[in-house]
């Protein structure tokens, strides 16, 4: 932060918006009901944010525990600060206002003049999106719920927020997830794991006696699927996959209050279930329908892949481990025996498995971002050049700063990188917005600042895997530097849920093809050394294809465990297990084992709660749009322009069906009904034109070109 040079530093930055966001609210409350009323939110937003994403940063990575002390302080502070303003009564009922006019002004006038006289007062189509979007996120906060009501709502959402955080908690922590304890036939078959393995195993001892009466190993997750990919032994298999899908027991519980409670808001605002509270008109789906609609099509279109890959693995079980049918503890074991290229034809049915991988190309970090700034100079003539960092900028050492320049726009924005490991600092790669972009009074835009973190060693060496999870991230960042709207309420990464993860996903394209890897690798000190083009597609290709419609269905019923759930008559206890139990039988071509839960690890349900489908939509919209515009030329600068000007500028200021019939090659075809009368139930008519289909009252993307590109397809 500007001027910043020590930790208490946060606590002046903080005061200093606050009273800044004071003055603001009085402005508000004293304004006419004209757009001014829009563009002052936006300020006291934009005030906010400033502050409250850096420290939501600092806290999370900075070296220093006297930084993150004090911004743990000054977010929890502000956070109070702005629950204050979200239910603020006085800045709700100016921006009703503002936006009754305005629709009253636009009901009055026709034709074109009346874009133009609202132009004129500064209504353009973005003030109006934010306005009703502001308007939305108040009444989410149930500001407008009078008395008991809005208690109500209060207590639901603090409830619904300390469930979630139990929930996510249960799943990493060590004392509720306990141990798998292996004794008899389980333990002396732990003692053929690999050393890695058997290193984690602990002599387990009767508590009277003493004497040692078995082993036990971690219940956490990447233990327990660690022992999954490892173990020949079915019986470990077997004890791993159950610990995996029925601890920690109290989730049970801790989900079925958390969609009671989340049904409960749903009801007092209105709507007839928490699925449809969350996909209002301005996400790209507009209608859980929709999304059912999607996710069955979806489901229906890889079911016979999947179930030659479930029937390929039941092979290979018995080639490789004799009798028994395949179950779903085998999954993991026997896909990383293909991988390894055990049970072949000319292999050895033996049981043991000889692991050896083919050797994955890999990439100097250093190269992975020089190629990327070579990508984006070629495709939209963006360079990332490197700058001294200033006194005070830096939050740990190895940090880099990175501009963004344009060839003939000059700087466009800054982007921090934090990709090396320490201490105490947030666990996995992810991007951050320090500061949005938004249009300025004389018509320059606030330059975007982001950051981009991840975990791995200096100087490393990074798999296939890890450039495409900095590409992932790079996409998001990209967003927000490349982001130019009116109003930062919807700059960058802040648009729709089912919209966001739309550039990281098309990014991550990128990384997976040869071109652009060879690219990568191409440079002064390029790491792709003795791979060829075509080994790195081979490469490619075999990690991206193998059993992977058995991968997809799994997204697939998370995504509707999570629609079932937040639907309008969520199922809880025995009814849940048993409706879960129904939609496994019907959509998983391996067999569902009685007792398990799938979700009960599963934390997305709390931070996508309704929305988890996003990722899939990304997926196939991504896929649309590289087989569109990418596939003949990555580099291509047409291409790029378009990804600029179409999907990372506008960020969320365009209603999302619009911005994706302008990236696709054509728009979509209706089915003739205009939306709300067609629900979707039953068949659905629906239509696809051009990558986007409508039907069930909303939007989803055709999956065409994500099953064909990811091979999912018999
Ligand atoms: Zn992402």
């Amino acid at each position: 932060m500007p001027g910043m040079t020590t930790p208490w530093g946060w606590q002046l930055l903080a005061r200093d918006a606050v009273a800044r966001c004071d003055q603001l609210v009085g402005e508000v409350v004293q304004a006419p009901p004209t757009v001014a009323v829009v563009r002052l939110l936006d300020e006291i937003s934009d005030t906010l944010c400033q502050v409250l994403d850096a420290a939501e940063f600092c806290r999370n990575v900075h070296a220093d525990a006297e930084w993150r002390r004090q911004a743990q302080q000054v977010c929890m502070e502000m956070g109070a600060y702005v629950q204050q303003l979200n239910v603020h009564f006085g800045l709700y009922s100016a921006l009703a206002r503002a936006l009754r006019e305005q629709q009253a002004a636009a009901a009055a006038a026709v034709g074109p003049a009346a874009a133009a006289a609202a132009a004129a007062q500064g209504w353009t189509p973005e003030a109006v999106l934010v306005g009703r979007m502001l308007q939305r996120d108040f009444e989410r906060y149930g500001v407008h719920l009078q008395g008991e009501a809005q208690d109500r709502m209060n207590s639901l959402m603090e409830r619904s927020q300390e469930l979630g955080m139990r929930f996510t908690h249960s799943v990493v922590d060590p004392a509720t997830l306990g141990t798998l304890q292996l004794t008899g036939g389980m333990a002396e078959a732990a003692q053929r794991l690999p050393l890695a393995l058997r290193r984690r195993l602990q002599p387990l001892s009767n508590f009277s006696s003493g004497a040692v009466t078995g082993l036990a190993v971690s219940g956490d997750t990447p233990t327990l699927h660690s022992l999954l990919r490892n173990a020949a032994d079915e019986g470990l298999r077997r004890a791993a996959w159950e610990a995996c899908h029925q601890t920690p027991t109290s989730n049970l519980a801790v989900l079925d209050a958390l969609v009671e409670a989340r049904h409960d808001m749903a009801q007092l605002m209105g709507f007839p279930s928490y699925a449809e509270y969350q996909l209002d008109s301005f996400s790209l789906a507009g209608r859980p329908t929709a999304v059912g609609i999607f996710l069955e099509r979806l489901a229906d279109a890889i079911a016979p892949k999947a179930a030659a890959e479930a029937s390929e693995l039941g092979a290979l079980k018995h080639r490789l481990l004799g009798g028994g049918g395949l179950q779903p503890w085998d999954k993991q074991y026997l896909v990383a025996a293909a991988e390894a290229g055990a049970g072949g034809s000319s292999s050895s049915s033996s049981g043991e498995l000889g692991r050896h991988p083919a050797p994955q190309p890999t990439f100097r970090l250093e190269a992975v971002v020089e190629g990327l700034s070579e990508l984006l100079r070629r495709s939209m003539g963006v360079s990332l050049q490197e700058r001294p960092l200033g006194r005070g900028e830096g939050w740990a050492s190895g940090v880099r700063k990175m501009e963004a320049v344009h060839e003939t726009e000059g700087v466009l924005g800054t982007v921090y990188l934090d990709l090396v490991r320490r201490p105490h600092k947030f666990p996995s790669a992810a991007h951050f917005t320090l500061r949005c972009s938004r249009r300025l009074a004389d018509g320059s835009y606030q330059m975007p600042v982001v950051a981009l973190v991840a975990n791995w060693g200096e100087h490393s060496e990074l798999g296939l895997s890890e450039v495409e999870t900095l590409f992932h991230e790079f996409g998001h960042a990209l967003n927000s530097l490349l982001s130019r709207t009116e109003f930062q309420h919807l700059a960058g990464t802040r648009g729709p849920t089912d919209m966001v993860e739309v550039p990281s996903h098309t990014l991550e394209l990128f990384a997976s093809d040869p071109r652009v890897l060879s690219l990568i690798g191409s440079g002064a000190q390029g790491a792709a050394r003795a791979l060829s083009p075509e080994a790195l597609q081979r490469a490619e290709r075999a990690r991206r294809r193998r059993f992977a419609a058995l991968d997809q269905q799994q997204q697939l019923q998370f995504c509707l465990i999570d629609q079932l759930l937040h639907g309008p008559e969520p199922p809880t206890g025995q009814r849940a297990q048993r409706e879960i139990a129904a939609l496994m039988e019907q959509h998983s071509a391996l067999p569902h084992a009685p007792g398990c839960h799938p979700h009960i690890r599963f934390s997305h349900i709390v931070g996508y709660g309704a929305t988890y489908y996003s990722y899939l939509f990304a997926q196939c919209l991504s896929a649309r749009i590289w087989q569109d515009h990418l596939v003949g030329d990555p580099t291509s600068r047409a291409a790029g322009e378009l990804l600029r000007h179409r999907l990372l500028e506008p960020g969320g200021a365009k209603e999302a069906h619009c911005m994706v019939e302008d990236l696709l090659a054509s728009p979509p075809s209706s089915s003739g009904s205009s939306g709300s009368t067609n629900t979707g139930s039953g068949s659905p008519s629906s239509s696809s034109g051009g990558g986007l289909c409508h039907a069930g009252g909303g939007y989803f993307p055709d999956p065409a070109a994500m099953l064909e590109q990811q091979g999912l397809l018999l």
